[in-house]
């Protein structure tokens, strides 16, 4: 999917209309207030945007996991205080996002206001995917602008259903998300590379194979490459092994070499004994482990490999840790990947980060998500577009 097949927020005539945003404001909350208001802030663009057009806005959200009850905790009460001041205007909070609690927040708010309705997930009609509650939303606006990458993997009420009842587009954030990841799948900058990495084969296997038919250098680290050196005749210690995942390692070796797509592994590993910081570990002279270690981070010839290779490329994205970069002896490896694509980026290199477990990575060697091209929001749904699955609340944003 690219960011032409999709209606964007550009297209519509919002002039003064009543509109329904789904917002992704599942922040965390400490001592009953906004705790982090990245996730608000980043939907500035889309609300001043419709602001600016004197609409009336009815903002739509989840946070956690009520499970279709309500839940005090899980209230998006707290947000409506974050969202007037981030915004600038008044906001009307209603206690719940339907039925009269609802209609009379909306029934008061004026052009140029926000309405924002209590946690959707506090319906099961919600998660169901449910017509009747998706009508009952959309009867708060003329036009639905959906804004919330993190859910468009889901089927749900407020990413699927609503957009039969009104004509619906994507905001700012959703075309980010498609400009870079759509555009690095669809129509990269060449040579493209992907750096996976992360605890297990059977949580990539997917992307891995979506992305040989894209790549031109696929490189692979983190606990899942003892899988791959393994199927290659290595002896790995006692590194992370997937025994029902070595064929499949044998068929992504096969397939890289038959697309000719040059596949990467760790070239040396640094070992401990145990699962464990700060104790004494070894460098290896080579891709063997010895008897009793395990591979907990890339070595050094590996980093200066995966350094020399990825700035030949143009476009470069990153999926998961190549090493336990959460404990400090094992962070030099996934740390160096961060600092390497922070400084191509600046050289006019696409880099994309896709997935949760990179951006924490990000964070732990404190470079900002602004050093990358794009840190992509949704964990889920990012990974979801990278293994090429059908997004159904981006199937409901498609041009007809
Ligand atoms: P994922 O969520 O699939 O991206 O996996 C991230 C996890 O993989 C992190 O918690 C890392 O600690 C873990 N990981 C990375 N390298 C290794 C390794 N060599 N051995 C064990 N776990 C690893």
């Amino acid at each position: 999917m690219n960011l032409n097949d999709i209606v964007k927020i550009q297209d519509m005539d919002l002039n003064n209309k009543n509109v329904i945003v789904r917002v992704d404001y599942n922040v965390p909350l400490k001592d009953g207030k906004v705790d982090n208001p990245k996730r608000i802030i980043a939907t500035e663009k889309t609300i001043k945007y419709l602001l600016g057009k004197g609409c009336r806005i009815v903002l739509i959200s989840h946070l956690g996991r009520p499970k279709g009850k309500v839940s005090p905790e899980f209230s998006l009460s707290p947000v409506a205080v974050e969202v007037e001041k981030i915004m600038g205007v008044k906001v009307h909070f209603a206690k719940d996002c339907i039925g009269p609690e609802a209609d009379k927040a909306v029934d008061l708010a004026k052009k140029g206001e926000i309405v924002l309705l209590e946690n959707l997930r506090f319906h099961p009609e919600e998660e169901a995917n449910d017509k009747n509650f998706a009508q009952k939303l959309a009867k708060y606006g003329e036009i639905f602008i959906q804004d919330a990458f993190g859910t468009v993997h889901r089927a749900h009420a407020s990413t699927s259903a609503i957009t039969q009842f009104l004509p619906s587009a994507a905001g700012f954030l959703i075309q980010k998300e498609v400009e870079f990841l759509g555009g690095a799948l669809n129509d990269p900058k060449r040579p493209f590379a992907a750096v996976i990495g992360g605890a297990k084969v059977s949580d990539k296997i997917m992307v891995l194979n979506n992305l040989l038919d894209k790549v031109n250098v696929l490189v692979i680290g983190g606990g899942m490459a003892y899988t791959f050196l393994y199927a290659l005749g290595r002896h790995i210690g006692t590194s992370l092994l997937e025994d029902d995942k070595i064929e499949e390692a044998k068929a992504v070796v096969a397939k890289a070499l038959a697309k000719g797509v040059k596949l990467l592994l760790p070239l040396d590993h640094i070992c401990a004994k145990e699962f464990a910081d700060n104790i004494p570990a070894i460098t290896t002279d080579g891709q063997d482990i010895p008897e009793g270690y395990m591979g907990l981070d890339i070595g050094p010839e590996t980093i200066k490999l995966f350094e020399r290779e990825l700035s030949k490329c143009k476009t470069i994205f990153w999926n998961g840790p190549v090493g336990v970069f959460e404990m400090t002896s094992y962070s030099k490896g996934s740390f160096a990947i961060a600092e390497v694509l922070a400084k191509l980026t600046k050289e006019g290199v696409i880099t994309i980060i896709g997935g949760g477990d990179s951006l924490n990575v990000l964070k732990k060697a404190k470079i900002s998500n602004g050093s990358v091209s794009h840190a992509s929001t949704g964990g889920g749904a990012s990974m979801e577009f990278v293994e090429g699955k059908e997004l159904p609340g981006l199937t409901a944003l498609l041009k007809k």
